[in-house]
């Protein structure tokens, strides 16, 4: 399922502990991978000759044997609206992925990509559209979230794997990412603000409740109809909505966590009476919180927007299921989930 890194990506493509591990082999002591990790992701060096409290012949091996790579920023586009900004990174080996940097009162939230591309296909998905070119690496991620704090001037305080791709079909690397998130030495966001949005691999969410960190879960949903699921997100058919059910119950169970539930409304396709019904059904005796998007149009893709989505969250809440209406941010730069493309890379906008 997974795409393997390509061997350019260097030091992006470890975790701490991989950078542990990497430096336990040439019998360095492990209090130096707080100090890389630090110049790495809190201080942002673009060379190992900055890392002036490094030995000189680590700083030497660290050029030779793991590269350090500063994402190339290609395209920038700042809201007039809301200041959302979107950026397009080109990575080591030249593929390409997006973040969005969303600003909101004392908060600041990125949106940032853990595959160039996805292999999932849903067809309301610009991403899902362009197939899969490869995995990212924990790096990689990280890298996206600072600097688009950076380019803010401001502390991150919170981060989302809702850009590009599919987290858990890259589960090792997503996971080593949130933890240089976390990290004191790395970005220092707190865990319950780092939230792994996943179109519903279960596997993944039974691990990712087992983790000792207060990550936060989203799962997308979009219908609890199955043959509807299966028409809209094709690359999960075998991940049923009974299962994914059943792994969302085991989750609350063994957290205490609320995850949410992404529904984006698609008129006449996810919005109708049986299928909020069955939205419904889904989500009693489960510990959710619903939350609605109406759907942002994508070229190609056969979807139009309801404007549905307070009765929709009307019906939830009067049967007694939390939902909101999520606010659309950056409409003006296509900022949205979903929106998210590489045609910037190609030339194309
Ligand atoms: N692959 C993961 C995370 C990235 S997609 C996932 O699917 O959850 C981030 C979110 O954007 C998901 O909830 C996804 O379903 C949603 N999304 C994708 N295309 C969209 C569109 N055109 N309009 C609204 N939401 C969209
Ligand atoms: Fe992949 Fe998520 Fe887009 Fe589906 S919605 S194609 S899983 S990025």
């Amino acid at each position: 399922m997974t795409a393997p890194l390509p061997s350019g990506a260097g030091v992006a493509a470890l975790d701490r502990a991989g950078l542990e591990d990497w430096l336990a082999r040439r019998g360095e002591a492990r209090f130096r991978a707080s100090q890389i990790v630090r110049w790495l992701y809190a201080r942002g060096v673009a060379t190992y000759d900055e890392m002036t409290d490094l030995p000189a012949a680590l700083r030497g091996a660290l050029a030779e044997e793991l590269p350090l790579t500063p994402l190339v920023l290609e395209h920038r586009a700042v809201s007039r609206i809301d200041d959302t900004r979107r950026y397009l990174w080109r990575l080591a080996d030249g593929a390409t992925v997006e973040s969005v940097g969303l600003p909101a009162g004392d908060r600041l939230t990125v949106c940032f990509s853990t595959q160039a591309g996805c292999a999932m296909g849903c067809s309301f998905c610009a991403t899902g559209q362009g197939g899969l070119s490869r995995d990212l690496g924990p790096g990689e991620m990280a890298e996206q979230v600072r600097r688009v704090g950076e380019d803010f001037g401001r502390r991150v305080t919170n981060a989302v794997a809702m850009g590009q791709g599919e987290p858990f079909a890259n589960y090792d690397a997503t996971l080593g990412a949130l933890r240089l998130m976390n990290d004191p030495d790395g970005l220092g966001i707190g865990a319950r603000h780092l939230t792994v949005s996943t179109c519903g691999i279960v596997a993944g969410i039974e691990r990712f409740a087992a983790e000792p960190e207060q990550f936060t879960l989203a799962v997308s949903l979009h219908s609890a109809v199955q043959e509807t699921r299966d028409r809209l997100m094709p690359g999960v058919r075998t991940q049923t909505v009974s299962r994914l059910r059943a792994a969302l119950a085991s989750y609350a169970a063994a957290t205490g966590r609320r995850p949410s539930v992404e529904f984006a409304l698609i008129a006449g396709v996810n919005d109708t009476p049986a299928e909020v019904d069955a939205l419904v059904r889904f989500c009693t005796g489960l510990l959710v919180h619903v939350n609605l998007i109406p759907v942002n149009p994508v070229p190609g893709a056969d979807a139009t927007r309801p404007d549905a989505a307070a009765r929709v969250r009307d019906a939830l809440v009067g049967a007694g299921v939390e939902a909101t209406v999520r606010a659309e941010r950056g409409v003006d730069i296509e900022a949205a989930c979903g929106q998210l493309t590489q045609r910037h890379a190609a030339g194309e906008a």
